[in-house]
């Protein structure tokens, strides 16, 4: 039994998502105690609990401490039955935490598998559905999977309503390197916004048009939503690569004014442009699951997270492979398995 102390490095939701799948793939039961142990509410959130319930579902675990509050969790896994499944996680959850906890299990089943997601598509401190389609898909499928991921609808914290459908062809993990992102393709601007005033939209698109000031006329524009998706509003500021995409978003939220959203957002990017590396700094902790159990690769990225070096605690944990960050002397960070 792998044994784990949930408010070690940082001490959130990550932890338990990372062990689950980890779990699932390897056969190793697990506990940890201080569940979040570095919020300020500690334990099982509403979502944590949906996601380690749809781990349970596709990989017939049994658990103890299962609960929303609960800061101790016992998973014994069993074996992972790919095929249609279907999982709500509620008003606020995120869609893309559900999948971040099935997904690799799921890649590495023996029979493809379908997935419908319900809930939040673009939740704060979670990865938009966008990213999940743009930005760490695309690396999945290079890796030798096969996954498509479509937005039936819109979800937004708190109301959720969201739909996304996911399917997944299995294949065994293959190393690659991301270490050149390529030239430059394309960029844009969007702000969507639901059942909010598209006056919120059109100032997040003035101050990102003078915080990117050599981004094109064209590469902004504003979408808005069916007013029953809402309330809802979230800035995606992408560029595309030729080998990796960045979105960095701002979301929508009250007490933080249209423009220190976009300022933000648009900086993030800037910085990211700047860094000459391949991955942001969500998809670098998102990367290190699937570089892992691929068993090596490496990819630059700018500098690694919090989440991404407990990631990697967690990684090794389970698989006693070790990541090794090091900053190159163009100041990016080259991140690989010893
Ligand atoms: P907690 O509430 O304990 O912090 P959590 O379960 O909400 O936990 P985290 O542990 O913070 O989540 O993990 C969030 C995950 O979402 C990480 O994998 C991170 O890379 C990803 N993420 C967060 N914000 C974004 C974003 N703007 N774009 C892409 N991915 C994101």
């Amino acid at each position: 039994m792998i044994k784990i102390d949930g408010s070690e490095g940082e001490g959130g939701g990550q932890v338990v998502r990372n062990s689950v799948a980890l779990s699932l793939i390897t056969g190793q039961p697990f506990t940890i105690h201080n569940v979040r142990g570095k919020r300020s509410k500690p334990g099982l959130m509403r979502q944590h609990v949906t996601a380690v319930e749809a781990a349970c579902v596709i990989g017939a675990a049994e658990t103890s401490g299962l609960a929303v509050g609960s800061t101790e969790l016992t998973f014994r896994p069993g074996t992972v039955t790919p095929g249609d499944y279907h999982f709500a996680v509620g008003t606020a959850g995120s869609t893309g935490l559900v999948l971040q906890t099935v997904l690799m299990p799921l890649i590495l089943a023996d029979g493809p598998s379908r997935l419908v997601l319900e809930g939040g598509t673009h939740n704060m401190l979670a990865p938009p559905f966008d990213f999940i389609e743009r930005c760490f898909v695309p690396i999945i499928n290079r890796m030798g999977p096969t996954v498509t991921a479509k937005l039936v609808r819109h979800g937004f914290y708190p109301r959720g309503g969201g739909r996304i459908e996911v399917d997944i062809v299995p294949s065994p993990l293959r190393r690659i390197d991301g270490l050149d992102r390529g030239a430059l393709v394309s960029r844009s601007v969007n702000a969507l916004v639901a059942g909010l005033p598209g006056e919120i939209a059109a100032r997040e698109i003035k101050e990102a048009r003078k915080r990117l000031p050599d981004w094109p006329e064209d590469a902004f524009s504003i979408r808005q939503l069916p007013e029953a998706q809402g309330p809802g509003n979230i800035l995606l500021v992408e560029a595309e690569f030729e080998h990796v995409t960045e979105i960095s978003s701002g979301f929508g939220k009250l007490g933080t004014s249209a423009e220190s959203l976009a300022k933000d957002a648009s900086r993030r990017m800037s910085g990211f442009i700047e860094s000459n590396a391949f991955a942001g700094p969500y998809l670098a902790d998102q990367l290190l699951l699937p570089f892992a159990l691929a068993g090596g690769g490496s990819f630059t990225t700018v500098k690694p997270s919090q989440h991404a070096r407990t990631a990697a605690d967690i990684i090794d944990l389970f698989l006693g492979r070790r990541f090794h960050f090091d900053q190159q002397c163009g100041g990016e960070h080259l991140v690989r398995l010893r």
